[in-house]
């Protein structure tokens, strides 16, 4: 297979067969055009004929020519290699079957376990009423194929009359072997809610109780448990249909439940995802992440809620996502609001405040705070501890004053508390791995870091720029700085993608400019550091009143203000 695939790359060349579906313009060692998986007005999309990969900057999609065949076509992984194997004239002989029974039988499976729960609802007038007394229309049933489980062995038996092995079912987590040995379906007597993967197929499903079956002893909610086509944690429901009207918007409304988000959908609402249970993962937000800026979420109007907000609020902060609050007033969820009223979401969305205002609002419009000093400190440490994790200081910067004019307490008192609070964090990152989840190095990316990248990628356009950042590699990360002397790693094939995507048709002249740019706040985070470890002598010396050391230590500390004085000019 691995030989099948070779030759198959071999005899079609990425680049000729890219520009079959597309259209590419020379940029440096590489070509670029507009990328076909997001709308876009200029080229971020690039293709590499060395490395025989493609790669957008804008979506962040990229891979091989199989990938590439897999998404443009919405194929699976066996389904591409089939079709490119036609193309090149490639005889296929033995198209893995291990994989075609690992991975393609589950599809298989749960799209025709999809089409059995579709026509049992039709044929169920309970589960049937029961949906559409919850609001949801024929046209939303069907967009979204909702479907009823008769549960016993329905699907066992018609899995099994579809000539599919019991095996393979109960490998997608469609079906069980009780104790008494017997294959019976997982899902009983419910309301079934496909959950499809980013192109769209069904690979799970989420099964909901209702009327006579809904006892307190059985869990509303039952999902699919994962399997080789299904990673509760990369899925987000919704998000095959709506990821076109987020990228447009660059705004994303996340809704708690299916039923809210076809819902929302219903009312026009187009640019929903739910977390349904699992709450956003860091690949959730990775991948909103490309597509949009600003999370609009929907909490309820008490403590739990506030609670909710800020725990997410915080999350997404260190993704840099502006976010906004909606509240749905005297209603459970979005879906009650929008069974009463369907245009109600959207007005409710355009009214959205972002969330530290929303804060702002329940915490000093409270007479307790105004009174309490003691409760008012604690309300505004509190609110600087979020704001601390915000990653733009522009925008952190933005909510500290709107906090001092709300509190009433002054910018400088604010800031000097910040920075205690950013200190200390800085602090505690150092001195142990943190246990949360989100705070993985990866997502703390440094401005040092990132202004490495760019040298990185700038020092593939030519020789001499090159050796030039290589003079100042004393500022730099040693993996940079392997990377420009290495360029021919295969770690480094993203930034050479990089190269040709963000300096591909720029003049000599503006490399030179982007180069003493760089170099300049190069230096400038370099003495940044050193001037926060003067402060820290200064401190210390002022503590211990050793005066040496403190005229010593202030001496440099203008040093260092006259050296980032004179690079800023
Ligand atoms: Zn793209």
């Amino acid at each position: 297979m691995a030989k099948e695939v070779d030759l198959i790359k071999e005899k079609l060349p990425v680049l000729d067969f890219i520009r079959g579906y597309i259209p590419l313009t020379p940029a440096g060692r590489n070509f670029k055009g507009l990328c076909p998986f997001h709308p876009e007005k200029t080229p971020s999309f690039i293709v590499s004929p060395d490395k025989q990969r493609w790669h957008c900057f804008g979506c962040a999609e990229g891979g091989d020519i199989i990938t590439f065949v897999m998404k443009y076509e919405n194929l699976e992984f066996p389904e591409a290699l089939r079709f490119l194997a036609e193309r090149a004239g490639v005889q296929l002989r033995a198209l893995n079957p291990q994989h075609e029974r690992e991975f393609g039988v589950l599809y298989d499976i749960n799209e025709e376990a999809k089409n059995f729960y579709v026509s049992e609802l039709y044929k169920n007038t309970a589960a049937y009423e029961y949906i559409k007394s919850r609001g949801l229309n024929d046209e939303t049933l069907k967009e979204f194929e909702i479907g009823f489980s008769p549960g016993g062995e329905a699907l066992t038996l018609h899995l099994i009359k579809k000539g599919f092995d019991v095996n393979d079912a109960t490998r997608a987590g469609l079906i069980y072997k009780n104790s008494r040995g017997l294959y019976r379906d997982r899902f009983e007597g419910r309301i079934m809610f496909p959950i499809y993967n980013h192109v769209g197929k069904p690979v799970a499903f989420t099964g909901r109780v209702f009327g006579a079956h809904a006892t307190e002893d059985v869990p509303k909610y039952v999902n699919s448990p994962e399997t080789s086509v299904f990673n509760k944690s990369r899925v987000l429901y919704g998000l095959h249909k709506s990821k076109l009207e987020i990228s447009r918007e660059r705004t994303v409304v996340v809704v708690e439940g299916q039923m809210d988000f076809l819902m929302a959908w219903q009312c026009g609402v187009r640019n929903a995802v739910a977390v349904s249970g699992t709450g956003f993962t860091e690949f959730h937000l990775e991948k909103l992440r490309r597509i949009a800026d600003t999370v609009i979420g929907s909490f309820d109007n008490d403590d739990a809620g506030r609670k909710a907000m800020e725990r997410m609020l915080d999350m997404l902060n260190r993704y840099d996502f502006h976010v906004s609050v909606i509240s749905f007033g005297e209603f459970k969820d979005p879906a009650e609001a929008l069974q009463k009223d369907p245009t109600y979401m959207k007005r409710v969305i355009e009214k959205a405040v972002p969330a530290f205002e929303f804060m702002f609002e329940r915490y000093f419009n409270s007479e307790k705070v105004r009174k309490d000093l003691a409760l008012k400190d604690r309300v505004v440490n509190h609110m600087l501890n979020l704001m601390s994790r915000l990653k733009n200081p522009a925008t952190r910067n933005h909510w500290v004053e709107k906090l001092s004019f709300a509190s009433g307490i002054s910018m400088t008192a604010l800031d000097e508390k910040l920075s205690d609070i950013l200190s200390t964090a800085s602090d505690a990152k150092k001195s142990s791995a943190s246990n949360s989840e989100i705070t993985k190095e990866q997502f703390e990316e440094s401005r040092v870091d990132m202004i490495a990248k760019r040298l990185v990628s700038l020092s593939f356009t030519n020789d001499k720029l090159k050796d030039m950042i290589l003079t100042n590699k004393e500022y730099m990360p040693q993996g940079f700085v392997n990377a420009i002397e290495h360029p021919e790693a295969e770690s480094v094939e993203m930034l050479q993608m990089q190269s040709s995507y963000l300096f591909g048709s720029t003049d000599e002249k503006t490399l030179q400019g982007e180069y003493l740019e760089l170099i300049k706040q190069l230096k400038l985070e370099h003495l940044k550091r050193v001037q926060d470890a003067t402060r820290d002598i200064i401190r210390a010396a002022e503590r211990i009143g050793n005066d040496e050391k403190y005229d010593e230590a202030m001496k440099k500390m203008n040093e260092i203000s006259k050296q980032m004085n004179d690079l800023k000019q």
